[in-house]
C-alpha cells in the first residue's frame, strides 16, 4: 500500500552492514538467539548507559515482560495514556489487570507530571504507570516534580513505552536509563528496525533476571549459555521455574539491529534536520499547529511529526489526508485514542467527554512523513501541498 505513494509515510534504510551481518548469521548455521543478539544487547547498553538490555521479539512482548517482572496481578490497576497505540494498554489486560486511561496534556499529546499527580490522588490503588514518550519527546520524568519522583513517593512503579524514543534524551541522559524498566520497538517503521523486535532496559538486577527467564519459557538457563558454557552441567539439563513466554530475539533480527544501531545517530541527525525544515516551512501557515518543540531539538527522537489543523480550518483532517494521498503523499494518524477503541470503550464504559484533550487533538491530527531518506525537495512538496489543500478549500 505505502509503496504506491511517491512519498511513503515511512521508508526503511538498510544500506549499512545489514546484508553483511545477515550473511554471517546464515553461514553460521545458528539462526536463532546467539552471539549477534548478545552483541546487540551489549551495544545497546553502551548507547543508553543502562545496566541491563534484553533483546525480545517486539516492544509489545517487552511491555508484557515488564509488567510481569513488576508483579502486576489480576485485578490490579495500571495507568496508561489515552493517546497511544493499543499495545500500551493490551499488555495490562494480558496480566488480567485493568487499565486506568488518562487524558493527556494539550501541548505535548502526552502525560504531564500534573496529570500523573492528579491521577494518583484520584486512584490511590493504582500500582503501575505505563508512560509513553509520544512521538519521541521524552516525558517530564526527572527532577523533584518529575513523573519518577511523583510515582516513587506514591509507590507507583513506572514502565516506559519508548517505542518512539530512540534516541531521546532528557537532562543529558538517554531515555531508557531512568525508569524502572523501559521498552523500545524495532518494528519496521520505527526510528531503527530489526523487522520485528524490541529491547528492554533496566538498572534493576531482579527485574533483569526475571525478564531473562520469562522471555524464554521460564527456563532458568539461557539457551546460549547452555550450549557455550564449559561447566559440568550438561547442555540438555535445565529447569523451568514459571510458565514463561517465547519472546526471544533471533540472531537474524539482531544482525539487522546491529547494523541499524551503528547508524542510529546518523539517521537521527537527518530526522532532526527534517523536523527543523518542517518547522521552517510550515511555521507561517496559520491553520497548521506544529508539534511541541523541546528547547534542544536533538533531545527529541522525531519518530513522528504530527501536525494539527486548527478548528477554524475549512478542511477536515480526513480531507487533508485525501488531498495529500491524491498527490502521492502517505500520512498516518497517531492515534485513534484508547477510549475510542471498541474493546476498551465497551469494557470500561469510556466516554469521549471524559477525555476532552485527546478528543480535541485526535480529530485534527495527522502525521507527516519523517525519516532519514526524506529529501528536502520532498519536504518542500509536502508543505506546498498542505498549503494548497488549505487554500483551495478556504471559503473566500
Ligand atoms: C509500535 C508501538 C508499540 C509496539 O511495538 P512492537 O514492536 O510492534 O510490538 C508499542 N507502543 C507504541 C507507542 C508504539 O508506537
Amino acid at each position: 500500500m505505502s509503496q504506491s505513494f511517491k512519498i511513503p509515510f515511512a521508508r526503511v534504510d538498510c544500506s549499512g552492514k545489514e546484508a553483511q551481518y545477515l550473511a554471517e548469521v546464515l553461514s553460521s548455521g545458528w539462526l536463532t538467539t546467539a552471539s549477534k543478539a548478545k552483541k546487540f544487547e551489549n551495544r545497546f547498553i553502551e548507547l543508553i548507559g543502562c545496566k541491563h538490555a534484553l533483546a525480545v521479539n517486539s516492544c509489545t512482548s517487552g511491555l508484557h515482560l515488564a509488567l510481569d517482572a513488576l508483579d502486576v496481578k489480576r485485578g490490579d490497576k495500571v495507568f496508561v495514556p489515552s493517546f497511544t497505540f493499543t499495545a500500551s494498554a493490551e499488555v495490562i489486560r494480558y496480566m488480567g489487570a485493568d487499565p486506568v486511561v488518562l487524558d493527556v496534556d494539550y501541548a505535548t499529546s502526552s502525560l504531564s507530571a500534573q496529570i500523573v499527580a492528579d491521577a494518583i490522588a484520584r486512584h490511590p490503588d493504582v500500582k503501575v504507570l505505563v508512560g509513553v514518550h509520544f512521538g519521541g519527546m521524552a516525558l517530564p520524568m526527572t527532577g523533584d516534580f518529575g513523573i519518577l519522583q511523583i510515582c516513587k513517593k506514591a509507590g507507583v512503579k513506572v514502565v516506559e513505552d519508548a517505542a518512539h524514543a530512540l534516541p531521546s534524551r532528557l537532562d543529558g541522559r538517554a531515555v531508557g536509563s531512568f525508569g524502572d524498566v523501559t521498552c523500545f520497538s524495532f518494528y519496521a517503521n520505527k526510528t531503527m528496525t530489526t523487522g520485528e523486535g524490541g529491547m528492554i532496559t533496566t538498572d534493576d538486577d531482579g527485574i533483569a533476571e526475571r525478564i531473562r527467564c520469562m522471555r524464554l519459557h521460564g527456563i532458568d538457563r539461557d539457551i546460549w549459555d547452555r550450549f557455550t558454557n564449559n561447566t559440568s552441567t550438561p547442555s540438555w539439563e535445565y529447569d523451568v521455574v514459571a510458565p514463561g513466554f517465547k519472546y526471544n530475539m533471533p540472531d537474524l533480527n539482531a544482525a539487522v539491529g546491529l547494523a541499524q544501531l551503528e547508524r542510529i545517530f546518523e539517521m537521527h541527525e537527518k530526522r532532526v534536520a527534517c523536523a527543523s525544515l518542517y518547522f521552517e516551512l510550515l511555521g507561517n501557515i496559520e491553520d497548521v499547529e506544529l508539534p511541541f518543540q523541546p528547547p534542544n531539538m536533538t533531545d527529541h527522537a522525531w519518530h513522528l511529526f504530527p501536525i494539527r489543523l486548527r478548528p477554524s480550518t475549512n478542511l477536515t483532517r480526513n480531507g487533508m489526508i485525501e488531498n495529500l494521498n491524491e498527490v502521492g503523499i502517505g500520512t498516518s494518524v497517531h492515534y485513534k485514542p484508547i477510549h475510542r477503541l471498541k474493546y476498551y470503550r465497551e469494557r470500561y464504559d469510556l466516554i469521549p467527554t471524559d477525555f476532552p484533550v485527546s478528543e480535541s487533538i485526535w480529530q485534527r491530527t495527522l502525521s507527516l512523513p519523517i525519516y532519514n531518506l526524506l529529501t528536502e525537495k520532498e519536504q518542500i512538496f509536502i508543505c506546498q501541498s498542505i498549503k494548497l489543500a488549505i487554500e483551495e478549500k478556504k471559503v473566500p
